[in-house]
């Protein structure tokens, strides 16, 4: 420096970024820059010779003298920054946050001091805005019920949350910052908080830091108190981890609450099915014989019922009747409630399927007055369904059609392509629903205004009909209007490929029944430990001639039989004593000398679980009692005509 301090320099000195004075050693401004000028709101001139107390705040102005002093006396570089974060005084009062460096100067005139200022407003707003962001971040990661902790590329921890702390807090003592991964885990595990009953420490220490290195979903751990932990691992971009310890011990207990609660569900459903299925075969045997009688002693030639007996009979058969449908209903509904039903969905073709419940329904239309009738284009894609299960579907609602028909009125099958699906309406012109009842037709128990009325009922076959559907993936609904008529429909599902729709031609019948015409003595064995079943069996062959009716009471008895005789059919109880109906007819199918021999099968369980069951293991026909005595006929007549 020298004597004229403002000249030679001071371009160099106006282009600093930071404000700069020269003071003697007294105090006195002796050189001021351009940046200290508008730092301070003063010009030049005003500041020249003045003292460089009147830069500094009024509140520490008192004591500046004295630090001016205790600098000149020992006077030395002082950098930027280091412990000089102090204020500076504008013109206007206002005070701004500065950092000052200090730095003496010899010169002729005696020591100088020049004193480098650095206007740090903004940098002090960022810090402000950093620390108020890291608190906030702090604030949240504790809010985290979790423990939380985040490491760095080196695995060493940056920040942990309370609960993070809380959790290893018997583990470690002391800051947790700066501790590897491995450190912190070692530690945790030798602390006694981890549960070794079922692993090793040794093995989940390895099980851990296996997870950490490459995490992929979970690992689980439990800990001395009997709490289960989830740990959660992600890395970060940085090449850091975080790692969440969730407790997830409510979690595990209400599953295990849940699961003891299904198994009891499904213990007290298949203890339901069962008693249901029993209670079937208990309320179906007595009721085989009360029709099954019935029919003898309406059919009986010898000894014909006069008028008002054979009116009685038919109360009887037609209240045996409801009974049964009734049960076989009840029962139905409670397995497909019970999720038991299996459907086996395949392509159906829906005219065969409404030509047979067409056929079904016919004798009943024709009793009832009604004219039944279907529309079905030829070119239908066939759906997916369940045959069985879309045929009861289709005779329910066209029983109903009939039943809540009018006589003279009409009851019409129709099935039409409808986006993707098809559509099978079937609809009547009867007494129709009235609109306040519409609403719960589908639910069990639901006779919309029937209960009190003359058309017998259950209540239970729509909501049978609407579950089986959407089992199926369909939909059904209805339109109904009281005294016009309703229309109910099924939806499904339309399978790829394209049907012809020709339906098989039915084999051609005899005509005369071998039963009455059989010259040669045929042989039927009928295993069956019922005695009034048995009673009704030999009503019902016994006086035809030609057929010899021999009967065993259990399996045993009846397998010897059925191999003495070689007889032309076996009649097979499925519910026996000891060996039961399946066991049998395994045995039969297994003899070559009776394996050719047909086999009716005849149950009380009208279950479909049964009837699938019955198609394996080779029976001809599976029939459910009560036996039904044209149906058991026919087939008779059928296998005796061979
Ligand atoms: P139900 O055994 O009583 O016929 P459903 O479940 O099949 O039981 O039908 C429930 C009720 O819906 C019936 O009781 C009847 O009131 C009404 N319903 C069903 N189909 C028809 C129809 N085609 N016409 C008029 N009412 C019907």
């Amino acid at each position: 420096m020298t004597d004229d301090i403002d000249l030679p320099f001071r371009e160099l000195v106006d282009a600093a970024p930071d404000g700069m004075l020269v003071c003697d050693a007294e105090g006195a401004i002796l050189l001021v820059n351009a940046e200290a000028e508008r730092m301070f709101g003063y010009a030049r001139e005003e500041l020249l010779g003045r003292r460089v107390d009147v830069l500094v705040p009024d509140a520490v102005r008192g004591k500046h003298g004295h630090h001016v002093a205790g600098y000149t006396g020992a006077p030395r570089v002082r950098p930027m920054g280091i412990g000089m974060a102090l204020a500076g005084r504008r013109k206007d009062g206002t005070e701004i946050p500065v950092e000052i460096s200090l730095a003496p100067i010899r010169t002729s005139r005696g020591l100088l001091v020049t004193a480098g200022i650095r206007d740090v407003t903004d940098r002090r707003k960022l810090e402000r805005e950093n620390r108020r962001a890291t608190a906030y971040l702090m604030s949240a990661v504790d809010s985290v019920k979790d423990a939380f902790a985040l490491f760095d590329e080196h695995d060493r921890v940056m920040l942990v949350n309370s609960a993070a702390r809380q959790l290893l807090g018997s583990a470690i003592e002391g800051a947790i910052v700066g501790l590897t991964f491995e450190d912190i885990v070692d530690r945790a595990l030798r602390s006694g908080v981890f549960d070794f009953s079922n692993e090793t420490r040794d093995a989940l220490f390895a099980r851990w830091l296996a997870y950490h290195r490459a995490p992929s979903g979970t690992i689980d751990m439990r800990t001395g108190t009997g709490r289960y932990l989830r740990v959660t691992e992600i890395k970060t971009a940085e090449h850091g981890t975080v790692t969440t310890i969730a407790d997830i011990t409510e979690d595990v207990e209400r599953t295990e609450q849940l699961r003891t609660a299904q198994q009891a569900a499904e213990t007290a459903s298949a203890a339901k099915s069962e008693f249901l299925s029993s209670m079937s075969h208990e309320l179906r045997t007595p009721l085989n014989a009360i029709l099954g009688f019935a029919q003898l002693l309406e059919r009986d030639r010898k000894q014909p019922l006069g008028e008002r007996q054979l009116e009685r009979l038919q109360h009887v058969q037609r209240g045996g009747e409801h009974l049964l449908r009734l049960i076989d209903d009840v029962l139905d509904l409670s397995r497909i409630e019970a999720g038991r039903v299996a459907i086996s969905v395949e392509p159906v073709g829906v005219r065969e399927v409404i030509e047979e419940a067409v056929a079904t329904l016919q004798p009943m239309a024709a009793r009832a007055g009604v004219a039944l009738a279907h529309a079905c284009p030829g070119e239908l894609a066939p759906v997916l369904a369940d045959r069985t299960r879309l045929a009861q579907i289709l005779m329910n609602y066209g029983s109903n059609a009939i039943k809540y028909g009018r006589r003279g009125g009409f009851a019409r099958f129709e099935a039409a392509a409808a986006h993707g699906a098809i559509r099978v309406t079937v609809s009547d012109d009867g007494i129709g629903i009235p609109a306040d009842k519409q609403d719960r037709v589908f639910e069990p128990f639901q006779r919309a205004g029937q209960e009190a009325g003359p058309i017998e009922g259950t209540g239970i076959g729509l909501t049978i009909t609407r579950r089986l559907a959407e089992m199926m993936k369909g939909r059904v609904g209805f339109a109904s209007e009281v005294g016009r008529g309703s229309v109910f429909w099924i939806e499904l599902p339309v399978h790829g490929a394209r049907t012809t729709g020709v339906a098989a031609a039915d084999a051609p019948r005899s005509a005369a029944s071998p039963l009455a015409t059989a010259d040669a003595a045929r042989t039927i064995v009928y295993i069956e430990d019922n005695p009034s079943n048995i009673a009704f069996m030999e009503d019902l062959l016994g006086d035809l001639p030609g057929v010899a009716l021999r009967t065993a009471p259990t399996a045993e008895i009846g397998l010897e039989l059925v191999r003495a005789h070689r007889p032309d059919v076996v009649i097979l109880d499925i519910n026996l004593p000891g060996m039961s109906g399946f066991d049998a007819i395994q045995r039969l199918k297994e003899w070559p000398e009776t394996k050719a021999i047909p086999v009716i099968g005849l149950s009380a369980a009208a279950l479909l679980r049964d009837t699938s069951r019955a198609a394996d293991a080779g029976f001809h026909r599976y029939l459910t009692k009560p036996v039904k005595v044209d149906e058991l006929m026919s087939t008779l007549e059928d296998l005796l005509a061979r």
